[in-house]
């Protein structure tokens, strides 16, 4: 493990978040079955990080009762009403889209269900590729918005000025003409409970 991880490490026990490094994702996803008892249910929020894991599949496999918004064959009211209790689960899953070396942690959302679950959940677990460490809080919020959404925009083609040419136009990018995915934004500074936020980095890349 680097000295920038080990800092990085250090950074969040004084603000209250226990992180955790393991050196691929394999070992990442063993390690969120050992943190989550086979009882609890899990609320999660969709990314591709957690596709790559594989944790929902291996989640539900298990036992857990799974939140899962992306079920084949539900309608979008089900959906939205899935992501609602996937926020009250046991336990909130899901990754960042940025994270400072200072340890901030940076979340976009567009409904709101990850902003929710992460903040507010009785135990949440994130995780997160190296490549999603960024210098500063500055860089991750840039980092977030010009780099990562664009991207996840073209994903799930949704229709936003970054969909058509991979670049952010904050200034028009708003209502009905375009559907906006950078709705709202949640910067982790701290955890005020003790054990509530756990952050596993993997000494990888994943997700964008
Ligand atoms: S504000 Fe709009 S254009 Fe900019 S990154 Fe977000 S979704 Fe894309």
């Amino acid at each position: 493990m680097d000295e920038r991880i080990n800092k990085l490490i250090d950074s969040w026990k004084k603000r209250n978040i226990q992180g955790l490094y393991c050196n691929n994702k394999e070992e990442a996803a063993r390690k969120m079955l050992e943190l989550v008892p086979q009882t609890a249910s899990i609320g999660f929020s969709g990314s591709v990080t957690m596709d790559q894991l594989g944790i929902v599949k291996m989640l539900t496999e298990r036992g857990n009762s799974v939140f899962n918004q992306y079920t084949p064959g539900i309608t979008r009211e089900e959906n939205l009403r899935i992501r609602r209790l996937g926020t009250q689960a046991d336990y909130y899953m899901g990754s960042p889209n940025a994270i400072s070396e200072t340890g901030e942690l940076v979340f976009f959302s567009a409904y709101g269900n990850r902003i929710s679950g992460i903040s507010n959940a009785r135990k949440v677990i994130i995780v997160a590729g190296i490549n999603k460490i960024t210098q500063d809080l500055d860089s991750a919020l840039k980092r977030a918005r010009e780099y990562a959404t664009p991207l996840n925009c073209k994903r799930l083609e949704w229709n936003t000025p970054c969909f058509k040419d991979g670049t952010c136009h904050n200034d028009i990018c708003l209502f009905p003409e375009y559907k906006r995915m950078c709705c709202q934004i949640l910067v982790i500074e701290a955890e005020v409970a003790p054990e509530r936020l756990k952050v596993i980095l993997v000494g990888e890349e994943l997700g964008f």
